[in-house]
Parts: structure tokens; C-alpha cells; sequence
């Protein structure tokens, strides 16, 4: 994993201010702290399982904060139901006029580390509904944007 702070315009080789990343945690910076509604957890899950991605990623990286090796295999959990392994893939949202990128590992830094999302993300994502076709096609239009020379 890589580590960019919550809100951060610049994501691998993107830059741009439309873009926002959310929840790219990294030992040894500090994890915002919080509560999330389980609501909220719940919701994420689903955006991880059935949202849109502008890349899938090989091999997942394990979290820095529990195993000194990011290369070690991170161990499988349940996600909304299904066993997956966390840490190899991100998932956008789309807001107002913005995209946020967030990793699906954000699921292990929320209920192992005591992360918290910023407000403006979590108010983003409780707008979306990763299975209507309008969310794929919003998240295609800005990703566009933000990255057009990224596909
Ligand atoms: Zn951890």
C-alpha cells in the first residue's frame, strides 16, 4: 500500500483536484481516529464487493500497522458475506464534483485501527448505490477526467 493522507489530490501517477483519496493508511503515519456508524461499515462493504474500479491491482499488500513486511499475504475476512483478502484492490466514489479512491483495506483500519473517514466522504458514499448502472457511469465520466491518460 502506499500512503497518501485523506483528501490528497494525487494518487499513483493521477493528479488532480477533482480527485480525493480517502483511507491510504501507512505505518508509521498516524491513522485518523473515530467512530464509524456500522451503517456507514456496511455500506463500504458493499461499494468493495460491487463498485467501480479504474485498475485491479495483483496480489494484495498486507497492512504495515499489524505485519512489518507489506508483502506478506494478508489474511482473508469476511466482506458483506464472502471471504476476500483485503488490501489489493480500491474502489471510487464519486461526490458533487469530485472522485474519491479509497482501499478496500479501509474495512481493516476502521474496525482494527480506529479509523475515521472524513465527514464530506462518508456523506458522498451513503449517496451511492454500487449496483445502479448511474454510479458506474458517474464514477467513468470523472475518472475521465481526473486520469485521461490513465486507461
Ligand atoms: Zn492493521
Amino acid at each position: 500500500m502506499s500512503y497518501y493522507p485523506d483528501g490528497s489530490h494525487r494518487w499513483e501517477s493521477v493528479r488532480h483536484s477533482k480527485l480525493s483519496t480517502i483511507g491510504w493508511m501507512d505505518a508509521p503515519h498516524p491513522i485518523p481516529q473515530g467512530t464509524v456508524d456500522p451503517e456507514d461499515f456496511a455500506r463500504l462493504e458493499q461499494l468493495i464487493v460491487h463498485g467501480w474500479t479504474p485498475e485491479e491491482m495483483e496480489g494484495a499488500h498486507a497492512c504495515t500497522f499489524c505485519f512489518g513486511d507489506p508483502d506478506v499475504e494478508p489474511p482473508e475476512r469476511i466482506v458483506a458475506g464472502q471471504y476476500r483478502r483485503l488490501g489489493g484492490a480500491q474502489v471510487c466514489v464519486p461526490g458533487k464534483s469530485r472522485i474519491y479512491i479509497f482501499p478496500d483495506a479501509i474495512l481493516h483500519y476502521i474496525d482494527t485501527h480506529g479509523y475515521q473517514p472524513p465527514k464530506n466522504f462518508l456523506i458522498a458514499m451513503r449517496k451511492v448505490d454500487p449496483k445502479d448502472p448511474a454510479y458506474r457511469k458517474r464514477c467513468d465520466e470523472l475518472w475521465r477526467l481526473v486520469a485521461p491518460n490513465y486507461y
